[in-house]
């Protein structure tokens, strides 16, 4: 891993660990007052702006009136924005478009209009840490048809208990484990 890399994984760790509710609120009443002042500008309806913990990464708008901006709270201040304006360019595409408009390439035109410089969602500590959490080891027994999910595979062989119990061992069998972890693309 590169110098550059272990640094920015510090950085996450340190946004993820330290932002006060205090700051947070400043956060989100500075993106509420930059969304407010795009919205006189483009002539938008009133949206509610949500700092939020419980998203990873990016951001998603629920249409209303009013609309609802969810912003992660586990990026960058820069991110924030950047999703912000994101989520704004939707607000405008709806408003002009309709609700199918989606990521189409007037929509990019406009999010680029707006000072949108990336396309996709960071990569967070938090990110990282839900896709860990979220991977799963599944194993079946061909006896009796129970199924376990582990977040660890068994380093070996493991006998069902009950049908070993009933006289008739059964080796459980992997039937699903992780997928890989891709650098993938995400949708915001
Ligand atoms: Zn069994
Ligand atoms: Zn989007």
């Amino acid at each position: 891993m590169s110098a550059f890399l272990s640094r920015l994984r510090q950085l996450d760790l340190f946004l993820e660990d330290l932002p006060s509710p205090a700051e947070l609120d400043a956060e989100q009443s500075g993106l509420q007052a930059r969304y407010d002042s795009l919205a006189a500008l483009w002539k938008l309806p009133p949206a509610r702006i949500v700092l939020t913990a419980r998203r990873a990464t990016g951001g998603v708008i629920t249409y209303g009136p009013p609309h609802v901006i969810r912003v992660s709270s586990h990026m960058s201040r820069e991110d924030r924005l950047q999703t912000l304006l994101h989520e704004t360019a939707h607000a405008i595409c709806f408003a002009q478009w309709g609700v199918a408009e989606g990521h189409s390439p007037r929509f990019w035109s406009l999010a680029k209009k707006l000072g949108v410089a990336r396309k996709t969602a960071p990569e967070t500590e938090r990110l990282r840490r839900v896709r860990e959490a979220n991977a799963r080891y599944a194993y079946r027994c061909p006896g009796c048809t129970a199924e376990w999910t582990r977040r660890t595979p068994f380093g070996r062989a493991r006998l069902c208990a009950s049908c070993e119990r009933a006289g008739r061992p059964a080796r459980l069998i992997l039937v699903r484990r992780p997928k890989p972890v891709r650098r993938a693309s995400r949708k915001r």
